[in-house]
């Protein structure tokens, strides 16, 4: 029986575990830090021997394969133990791509991959398709395959750091729906080496497959440019064209409107044409359905969510923003003037990128976070009205001074959540809760 040790105890760890049990491997899972309940459980269940808040060197180095969680960094101690052993290190998908049977989308890209890869399922379950969904989001691939849901499609989210693990791993239909600024910290500052990473999703494509991407981003049409051997696999998609809402697929004369859609910004629209486009190129779906998905899709929350209208100021819960350019289809798609709650932990923001829009269409910003600092030596010497807030509660009561009737007031920090809250959905929820109560108070 061959030996595999799986690092990392979470989602995709314990996928990973529960599959090598069923392919008849002696499964051994180890985290460095505290495994949660519901897994600890899952594992004993299956008699799946585990440790945490600990790497055992010799269990884990006397391993014939050893698969990692994506969170677990090359540079991590006990992964260069096993670089130096020679030991085989693989990745999640690339191990649960092994066992595949299904067609498979892969999505990437610095934005919009969630919301991207939930509509695309919506759209294949919704007209009949047998899909399974996952990855980055939901369940993972590994566990989708141990639980024997890979039928036809499997609709994939997928981060640049699990990509960076791949070895033949190769997606039917590709997307990156745009590379800009994010996690540099794991790519040694180098927007190169995260770019390089984001294009490990066409790292095998081959005839017969495809890759989407955005002609509009700037990043990933010079990385094309410099890699001719890809544009034969490449299908550009302006995302300007969609301002409209309005859009028809190439070989199709069917024009699809977004108008009955809760999905709003041109940001959407694009993910909706790529969602819709791969959709109709697998054969099985219409126009027509794609067009009723369309209708019927409900996003996640935390992503421009229509909160609640409160005295006739509209409150936007998109908490999920944690980067500037996700701020910026914010308020992009912003119709009304905007009250702009913004703040947390600063990843080294350039809020250039947003100034035009900040200009036109916020009313005045609220700083949120412990440390303010950031915001506060921009925005004000730009002439926008700035207020210094370190509390959830003061930003929304600083917010409705701020607004009147027709305002919206839009949580979209543009930073990570961690200095005032547990994470992005910890942030959201909360913001919706304490709207919700004051509109229930009224
Ligand atoms: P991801 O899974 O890549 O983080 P989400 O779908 O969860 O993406 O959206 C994250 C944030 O980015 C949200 O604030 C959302 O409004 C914004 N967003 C969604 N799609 C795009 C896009 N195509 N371009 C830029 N921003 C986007």
């Amino acid at each position: 029986m061959k030996k595999l040790v799986v690092l990392g105890g979470g989602e995709s760890g314990v996928g990973t575990a529960i599959l090598a049990k069923e392919k008849d491997y002696q499964v051994f899972v180890s985290d460095f830090g505290a495994i949660k309940q519901q897994y600890k459980e899952e594992l004993n269940k299956l008699a799946i021997l585990f440790e945490e808040n600990k790497h055992t060197e010799e269990l884990i180095l006397d391993a014939d394969i050893i698969v990692k969680s994506p969170g677990i960094p090359d540079k991590a101690p006990i992964i260069k133990k096993a670089k130096e052993k020679q030991l085989k290190i693989i990745g999640e998908i690339e191990f649960a791509y092994l066992y595949s049977k299904s067609k498979i989308i892969g999505i990437t890209g610095s934005n919009g991959k969630t919301t991207t890869t939930l509509l695309m399922h919506h759209i294949l379950q919704q007209s009949g398709v047998k899909a399974a969904m996952g990855g980055n989001v939901g369940k993972s691939y590994a566990r989708i395959i141990a639980e024997g849901l890979d039928f036809d499609w499997t609709v994939l989210e997928l981060s640049s750091f699990q990509l960076d693990s791949i070895e033949t791993f190769s997606p039917d239909i590709a997307m990156i729906l745009n590379i800009t600024k994010d996690h540099l910290d794991r790519y040694e500052y180098k927007i190169e080496n995260y770019i390089q990473s984001k294009f490990l999703i066409t790292k095998n494509l081959k005839e017969g497959q495809c890759f989407l991407y955005n002609t509009h981003n700037e990043a990933t049409v010079d990385y094309l440019n410099r890699h001719d051997s890809l544009k034969k696999y490449a299908i550009g998609v302006d995302q300007n064209d969609f301002m409209d809402g309005k859009f028809i697929l190439p070989n199709s004369n069917f024009e699809f409107d977004m108008s009955n859609s809760s999905l709003r910004g041109i940001h959407n629209y694009f993910n909706a044409y790529c969602a819709a486009l791969a959709a109709y190129k697998t054969g099985l779906v219409t126009e027509k359905q794609i067009q009723e998905a369309l209708n019927s899709f409900v996003n996640a929350p935390h992503r421009l969510e229509k909160v609640a209208i409160y005295n006739g100021i509209e409150f936007v819960n998109d908490s999920k923003a944690t980067n500037v350019d996700s701020v910026y289809y914010a308020l992009q798609s912003m119709t009304k003037p905007t009250i702009l709650i913004l703040g947390g932990v600063d990843k080294g923001n350039d809020y250039n990128e947003i100034l035009d829009f900040v200009q036109s269409k916020v009313k005045a910003i609220v700083a949120m976070g412990t440390d303010n600092s950031p915001i506060l030596n921009y925005f004000p010497e730009k002439g926008i009205h700035t207020i210094s807030t370190n509390s959830l509660d003061e930003a929304i009561n600083e917010s409705i001074k701020l607004a009147k009737s027709g305002d919206v007031v839009l949580l979209s920090p543009a930073c990570a959540s961690f200095d005032l809250f547990n994470n992005y959905e910890d942030r959201g929820d909360q913001f919706r809760t304490k709207i919700l109560t004051l509109t229930k108070s009224n």
